[in-house]
């Protein structure tokens, strides 16, 4: 039975619950700098991102000023040099500031995770004058971008791409499609993949820099979807565009190794948000059940919480030691990374249906927020290489294991 007003469940302010899970175990492993990024993060949600969330949601609105609030306090270059408009921060500051915009409003962490991951690779492969066209753009927020890799038939199996590029005069002539692209349905800018060269499998991906006003490139409408609605996933039409050679990433192809190069990255977004996710259902639930029971929490709920509440710090713990490791070695092994990806999503998920349980009929209310947290996480178990390719890439070094025992 229900003792309270459901519309008394739901947090009046972000910050009343988004402090409860600082973890001192967590926070040692932070410098000074970082916690400062942590709390400029943390001000800027409260303020623009948390507040529009709900309303983004419900409207499928794009988030547009949230993220631009983010490009405002110099959040979203984390990991650029200020060169390029970044602050030349850490993969471990830009995981706790995803971590906290995750907390807000997952789908302004999704936009905000893909203008890095279209900038990064334009900085790692494109050479000075790409990336000086480019990235200040999108790490300010004046310029949308898109990161193209997924076909109708080729995403997690990437060698049966189909769009291609044939070398023409001055450059190529890109022909194909992607769907599923963040950000697709407005990208000014688009990280393009597609074959040079069928030949040579993977090696022969090559990327390419397209704007996407150019003649022949057509945004598609975006799709509706279970969660992160404030973010948009469309298709993109390339009919025969012509590429300058000088928006080739690397040379051709390089396009793979970008993506592997990038994939540490990329997976760090991912798993922040997983850890993100998590948190904003555990402090959403604590709330609601503090609201529904008072200061004592029945035992079943505070033991469930404290299992949580473990989880929770175990997967933080692994994001900034994997992002800590990508810090001070850029070779992390595939298999790290894809224990971080697979572990940190899977949290986000486990807890938020763990929270909807908790929660009983709460948890169904738009209003308390956890039903939202549960229609976000879904998705980050899919995207930027789905859990079970993660366990396949953690399987092949257990393989490396297991032969050495055998
Ligand atoms: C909201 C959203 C945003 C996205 N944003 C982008 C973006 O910005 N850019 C972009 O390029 N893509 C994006 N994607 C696409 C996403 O990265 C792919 O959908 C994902 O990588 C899965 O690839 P797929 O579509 O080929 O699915 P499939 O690989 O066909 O997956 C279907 C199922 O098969 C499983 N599977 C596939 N291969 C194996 C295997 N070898 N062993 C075991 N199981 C396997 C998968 O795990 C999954 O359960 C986005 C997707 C969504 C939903």
């Amino acid at each position: 039975m229900i003792s309270i007003d459901p519309l008394e469940a739901a947090p009046k302010t972000y910050l009343s619950v988004h402090d409860v899970l600082d973890e001192p175990a967590a926070d040692a492993l932070l410098t000074d700098r970082e916690r400062e990024v942590r709390a400029t993060a943390r001000a800027v949600v409260a303020e623009s991102v948390a507040p529009r969330a709900e309303h983004a949601d419900r409207t499928h609105g794009f988030v547009a000023e949230s993220v631009r609030a983010l490009a405002d306090a110099q959040l979203m270059g984390l990991v650029f040099p200020p060169a390029l408009g970044g602050t030349g921060d850490t993969n471990v500051a830009y995981a706790v500031a995803m971590e906290e915009i995750t907390a807000g409003c997952a789908a302004t962490s999704l936009v905000f995770m893909t203008q890095m991951h279209t900038a990064f690779p334009i900085m790692l492969a494109g050479g000075d004058a790409l990336a000086r066209r480019y990235v200040p753009g999108l790490l300010d927020g004046s310029r949308w971008g898109s990161l193209g890799i997924t076909e109708p038939n080729a995403g997690s199996d990437v060698a049966s791409m189909r769009t291609v590029a044939t070398e023409s005069a001055g450059g190529f002539r890109l022909s194909g499609s992607k769907t599923f692209i963040t950000t697709g349905d407005r990208a000014d800018v688009i990280v393009c993949f597609a074959v040079t060269d069928r030949s040579r499998g993977r090696k022969g991906i090559s990327a390419f820099v397209v704007e996407g006003d150019w003649d022949g490139v057509r945004r598609g409408t975006p799709f509706d979807k279970m969660g992160m609605h404030g973010s948009s996933t469309a298709e993109l039409f390339f009919d025969d565009v012509a590429v300058p050679a000088g928006n080739l990433l690397g040379g051709a192809g390089e396009g793979w190794s970008v993506v592997m190069r990038s994939v540490v990255k990329s997976r760090i977004s991912a798993a922040a948000q997983g850890v993100g996710l998590a948190r904003a259902a555990y402090a959403r639930t604590l709330y609601a059940l503090t609201r529904r029971h008072g200061a004592r929490l029945p035992d079943e709920q505070t033991f469930a919480l404290a299992t949580l509440r473990g989880r929770i710090l175990q997967g933080r713990l692994l994001l900034l030691a994997v992002a800590r490791r990508a810090d001070e070695d850029s070779e992390v092994a595939p298999g790290q990374i894809g224990m971080m990806k697979q572990s940190c999503t899977d949290l986000g998920w486990e807890t938020a249906v763990e929270c909807t349980r908790l929660l009983g009929p709460l948890g169904d209310l738009e209003s308390v927020g956890v039903e939202r947290c549960l229609r976000d996480a879904k998705v980050t178990q899919i995207y930027d290489g789905t859990n079970e390719v993660q366990r396949l890439l953690i399987g092949r070094e257990t393989s490396r294991s297991v032969e050495a025992f055998s």
